[in-house]
């Protein structure tokens, strides 16, 4: 790994500048590095197992692991292989391969509350068909959501209204997360009208600490969908496989109705997924979804060999383990530095935040840092552990987070 003083990023500046011009703001969306500190370069070359390797030839232990998606780490030999091979049959066909077949099959052995699948591309077609399917169903239109919670960039949830109007989300009715008065008020409100209850496994908003969802809470979720035929949709397109081999609330034994499916399913190629029960496959069958590439068989290929590596390896216990150790580690050091550190959510996908820092100065100074020394680590976003990390990943990722804590108590002094 090149020291600090060695790096440069003089190819990074060289592409932005001419993508400044042929991409509107250089960049857009979850992966422009304008949301990052200035550290941080926008492009990004290759991976190998736990590290990524910048424009420049800057390497960084990933702790984004792309936003989540490389959940055994980049190129996992398996995968990379069944890719290939479907690749030399064919990719994107007249008709779906038999993969499409085989895949489905595989998850509705996995996941426990699935009847039947499917595939489309992105979280956000899955989230969006779990709303579609819901509302065909039920004939019921008012979708109840989290106050804050991130189920896609479509007009009906988008964080940022710009370009969408007040009707494409008429009929979102929010509530409180772990807040049973909230839900209870929204669905008396709404009872007459209510197609779906969208919520993720935990509350993973980015910016603030993580919530676990409260048992009681999630079967009362449950309950009330029993109660209204409303359905239970889990978007699990983020924590999918991070919690459990299976829907993240198989932790808490509590069923949903229809699941969002994206992310890590495919260790990153592109690929995502509705699952549901029988209650619902009318509803699914009623629905006109499609898309180009949706039924494209290299990454359904990559998908059965991840699902298989994730259960054949124990991934999960092999990101707990990465997720555990880089946490100890941070507490460690935070606690030498006299810095106040929160670490919340699952170890395999912690949100790090720092007391007292209510504009992310101390967090933008920290991962900047981090990454002139080798760890990807976002300042705000929850990160995620994959399969791959080994010690020696986590190892040099603290050794890279201790020179940032050492900045951080210089320019801001101990807590
Ligand atoms: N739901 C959740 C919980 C997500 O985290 C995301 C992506 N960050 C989405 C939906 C949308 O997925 P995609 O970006 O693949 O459309």
């Amino acid at each position: 790994m090149t020291s600090v003083m060695q790096r440069s990023d003089a190819a990074d500046r060289a592409l932005r500048a001419r993508a400044a011009s042929v991409i509107p703001n250089g960049m857009y969306g979850h992966q422009s590095a304008r949301m990052l500190p200035p550290e941080f370069p926008q492009f990004m070359v290759r991976g190998e197992g736990g590290r990524v390797w910048d424009a420049d030839g800057n390497e960084y232990v990933d702790f984004m692991c792309s936003y989540g998606p490389i959940v055994l780490g980049h190129h996992h030999p398996k995968v990379d292989a069944a890719a290939a091979a479907q690749d030399q049959l064919g990719d994107c066909q007249n008709g779906p391969s038999p993969v499409m077949v085989e895949l489905s099959e595989l998850f509705v052995d996995t996941v426990g509350h699935a009847d039947w699948t499917m595939m489309a591309k992105n979280g956000t077609d899955a989230t969006t068909m779990c709303v579609t399917i819901a509302r065909a169903a039920t004939g019921k239109r008012k979708v109840l959501v989290a106050r804050g919670a991130y189920h896609g960039a479509a007009p009906w949830c988008t964080p940022v209204k710009t370009g969408v109007t007040a009707e494409d989300r008429a009929h979102l009715v929010y509530f409180e997360w772990n807040d049973t008065e909230s839900v209870r008020a929204a669905v008396e409100e709404h009872a007459d009208d209510l197609a779906a209850i969208v919520v993720s496994p935990f509350k993973h908003d980015a910016r603030v600490d993580q919530e676990m969802v409260d048992p009681v809470w999630a079967r009362y979720l449950r309950q009330v969908c029993d109660d209204t035929g409303a359905a239970r949709v889990l978007d699990d397109v983020r924590a999918g496989f991070r919690m459990a081999f299976g829907c993240s609330w198989d932790t808490i034994g509590v069923q949903p109705d229809l699941s969002a499916w994206g992310k890590a399913i495919a260790n990153g190629h592109a690929l995502g997924a509705v699952l549901g029960n029988d209650k619902f496959r009318d509803g699914a069958s009623q629905v006109y979804v499609t898309g180009s590439f949706w039924f494209a068989a290299v990454p359904m290929a990559a998908a059965i060999a991840t699902i298989h590596a994730l259960r054949d390896e124990d991934a999960l216990a092999a990101m707990e383990r990465a997720g555990q150790r880089l946490r100890d580690g941070l507490a460690a050091q935070a606690a030498s530095y006299g810095i106040g550190l929160r670490q919340t959510g699952p170890v395999t996908m912690p949100m790090v935040l720092f007391d007292d820092d209510p504009m992310f100065e101390r967090a933008n100074l920290w991962s900047g840092q981090a990454a002139l020394r080798g760890a990807f680590l976002h300042p705000w976003h929850n990160w995620f552990t994959c399969a791959a990390h080994s010690d020696d990943d986590v190892d040099a990722a603290l050794r890279a987070t201790d020179g940032a804590f050492a900045l951080v108590r210089a320019r801001f002094g101990a807590d």
